[in-house]
């Protein structure tokens, strides 16, 4: 069994609902159990591409899964929530991005482990700091504080639309 953490993001569409759907997709992976999610953040774009504002969820949970067929379980989950998206870090209806996957280090051009952008990110560190446990705790509070991102990102609440 490995711990395994999942970053969730949406810009396009039913945001708050594709999450969701996402969620309820995880949970119904093989191997996989213990789901535990952050709440939904609203946050600013990263990257320069003028579009909407992303909805942002972390979560964390184990799996008896290789982190190779994971990736795939993941994207097949995106293709299913019908991604589209023609501009490189432009809007997407789902992007799910492998985290942490236990402590494994790797970087084919498939997966690179830990996902190399965590520190960069604030919208990926404060929910993530939600549910982070053990030593990666420390870790991602360490990153939060030593970040030089300063997109804003806030908790979201449904009431707001
Ligand atoms: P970023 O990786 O900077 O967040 P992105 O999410 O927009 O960018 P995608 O187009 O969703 O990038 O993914 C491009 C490729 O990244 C995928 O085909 C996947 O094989 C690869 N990839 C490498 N490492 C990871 C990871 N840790 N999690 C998810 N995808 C990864
Ligand atoms: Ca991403
Ligand atoms: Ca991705």
């Amino acid at each position: 069994m490995t711990e395994a953490y999942v970053a969730l993001g949406s810009n396009l569409g039913a945001r708050l609902a594709t999450l969701q759907a996402a969620r309820v997709a995880l949970q119904a992976l093989p191997g996989l159990s213990g789901l535990r999610a952050s709440r939904v953040y609203e946050t600013e774009p990263v990257g320069g591409v003028p579009q909407g504002d992303f909805l942002n969820q972390v979560v964390r949970f184990d799996t008896t899964q290789r982190a190779d067929a994971l990736l795939q379980q993941l994207q097949a989950i995106e293709r299913a929530q019908h991604r589209e998206r023609l501009v490189h870090w432009g809007p997407r209806t789902l992007d799910l991005d492998l985290l942490y996957y236990g402590h494994l280090v790797m970087a084919t051009p498939q997966l690179t482990l830990p996902h190399p952008e965590i520190g960069k990110r604030r919208f990926v560190l404060e929910p993530l700091l939600e549910v982070a446990h053990g030593s990666l705790r420390a870790q991602v509070h360490h990153l939060l504080a030593t970040t030089p991102d300063t997109h804003w990102v806030r908790p979201y609440t449904e009431d707001k639309g």
